[in-house]
């Protein structure tokens, strides 16, 4: 029969705890890596093949039996030993701070240490500074490593630890800031405490194994605590992070405040609208940045309410309680910059009115336009039906007005028509009606006049237009006159359907009877 096992190899109990510390980190690594897009994942990941190679190494060690070998892989070893703290500082670094990467200037500045320790470890034959006194020990049929410890394993030590305190510190702070996360944040101070613990105790005067390396089961213990964290209590759940980072990077502004208006927390957006210039808000009220009368508004009825001013923007806040029950609860408040939305419904509108003003007008006079002239004499028509009052319509045109086109030109005909726009308006009362029906013919709504102060307005107008005259490029003076007919209604029905027919008539007759006159229907 073979024999199993070589001189210089032992097979012992004390192999095992090495070999359940690979297991276990195995086991970590399969579930974390699945988590390769949460920040910190790198590090955590280092820190895993870190203790990977501590662990396997450890094993080795508890295997071979030659003083020179054990030594070897005992500094082969420290490799993983030195990364493990500057991997759980770098996690910590980068999960809270939510990048995927630390600045390369950062990473070497923690690892000038770890390099250095290194450095002595593989040179230490020269000057024990990292252990000395190296000599096997046997305990019934193993045969362990013992060494005592040199100056510069405690500056190690202190260094390692310091790094393991602060990470831990800022891991446990950030993560017990969200909501419901006792468990993980549970986890995190205990994965690295109970490696811290068991190191500890192993490099103490009191441990009575002090051939075998108890921070092996102390990494067997955290790998399967940090496993538990990541698996059941979420530690790498990416929604938190997500969720956190999308706030982070939201265009919207997010503020979230204290019933009192304390600002509590605040987005980058938000605060560069509120305050670019200020870095700190928090703790500031929020009334310093939002008008109090828009903002109380707002809370009273948080669905409908105008954009809130802030400088010279304008913002869609919405409101929303962090707890609906609690009516004493903190509330979100998201800024969205809608000033350009605001500006272009202002220019919109400005449009419209333009339009609108487009169709009711004549271009050229300004005057109203037949089909609002038509539209208004319904609407007054309707007024005689219901109360009885009389209305008066007067139409009128302008006399051998083609003349003026054939002599002056048709622009010197266009002025005409503007300055008999103008006279109009300035007989007219505020509440008559005046439209350019079509090239030179005009009309006139008079409400409540009777017929008799209708053919006096008729004569005031006829004679101002007479009157007035336009003056053109070459220094002449052209006038025309025109012919009005009026036709006055009150309650009777088929007048009302007839009115412009009657003064059109009458208009007519003016014509007939040799211009510049007022007619008046006979109805
Ligand atoms: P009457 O006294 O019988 O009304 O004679 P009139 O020359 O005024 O009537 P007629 O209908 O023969 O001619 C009207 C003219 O008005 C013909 C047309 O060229 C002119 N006209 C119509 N619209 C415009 C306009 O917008 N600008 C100018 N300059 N002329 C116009
Ligand atoms: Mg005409
Ligand atoms: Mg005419």
């Amino acid at each position: 029969m073979l024999d199993p096992s070589p001189h210089w190899l032992q097979l012992s109990l004390w192999s095992v705890p090495p070999l359940i510390a690979v297991l276990a980190v195995l086991g970590a690594m399969v579930r974390i890596k699945n988590n390769r897009h949460i920040p910190g994942v790198h590090a955590i990941v280092l820190l895993l093949w870190a203790v990977l190679w501590w662990s396997v190494s450890k094993f080795f060690v508890s295997i071979v039996t030659p003083l020179d070998l054990k030594l070897l892989i005992t500094k082969i070893a420290y490799a993983g030993i030195v990364i493990t703290p500057v991997a759980w500082f770098v996690f910590a670094l980068t999960y809270t701070k939510r990048q995927m990467r630390l600045a390369t200037g950062m990473v070497l500045a923690i690892c000038v240490m770890p390099v250095i320790t290194l450095g002595l470890v593989f040179t230490n034959p020269l000057h024990s500074l990292v252990w000395e006194n190296a000599h096997l020990q046997a305990t019934g049929s193993y045969t362990g490593l013992v060494t005592d410890p040199g100056p510069w394993l405690y500056v190690h030590a202190l260094y390692s630890y310091g790094l393991m305190v602060a990470a831990t510190a800022i891991l446990a702070f950030s993560i017990s800031q969200t909501r419901d996360r006792i468990k993980p944040t549970l986890a995190v101070i205990f994965a690295p405490a109970t490696v811290a613990a068991t190191n500890i105790f192993y490099v103490s005067q009191f441990n009575p194994f002090p051939w075998f390396d108890l921070t092996t089961i102390g990494f067997a213990a955290g790998a399967m605590i940090l496993r538990l964290g990541v698996l059941r209590y979420g530690l790498l759940d990416s929604r938190p992070v997500v969720r956190e980072r999308i706030v982070h990077q939201l265009t919207d502004g997010i503020v979230v405040v204290d019933p009192s208006g304390n600002i509590i927390d605040i987005n980058p957006s938000a605060r560069a609208i509120l305050s670019p210039s200020k870095s700190e808000l928090t703790n500031t009220s929020i009334t310093n940045y939002v008008h109090r009368g828009s903002l109380d508004k707002l809370l009273a009825n948080p669905t409908r309410s105008d954009p809130i001013l802030v400088g010279n923007r304008a913002f869609d806040v919405t409101t929303s309680k962090l707890d609906p029950t609690d009516p004493d609860s903190d509330i979100a408040l998201v800024f969205r910059d809608v000033t350009a939305w605001r500006e272009n419904e202002r220019e919109l509108k400005k449009m419209q009115r333009e339009l609108e003003r487009y169709a009711h007008t004549d271009a050229l006079t300004g005057l109203n336009n037949r089909r609002i002239f038509m539209q208004r004499l319904d609407e007054e028509a309707e007024r005689v039906r219901r109360h009885g009052s009389p209305l008066s319509v007067l139409l009128f045109d302008l006399d051998h007005f083609k003349r003026v086109n054939d002599t002056y030109g048709h622009d010197a005909g266009d002025k005409m028509l503007i300055c008999v726009s103008q006279t109009t308006n300035n007989i007219k009362r505020a509440s008559d009606v005046s439209a350019r029906l079509g090239g030179e013919e005009f009309g006139l709504l008079l409400p409540e006049t009777d017929q008799q102060g209708a053919a006096q307005l008729a004569q005031r107008l006829r004679k101002a237009i007479e009157a007035s005259s336009i003056t053109l490029g070459t220094g002449e003076t052209v006038s025309i006159t025109t012919s009005i007919g009026v036709a006055t209604i009150s309650r009777k029905q088929d007048e009302l359907e007839n009115v412009l027919k009657h003064a059109d008539n009458a208009l007519y007759r003016a014509k007939d009877s040799g211009r510049n006159q007022v007619c008046s229907s006979e109805f």
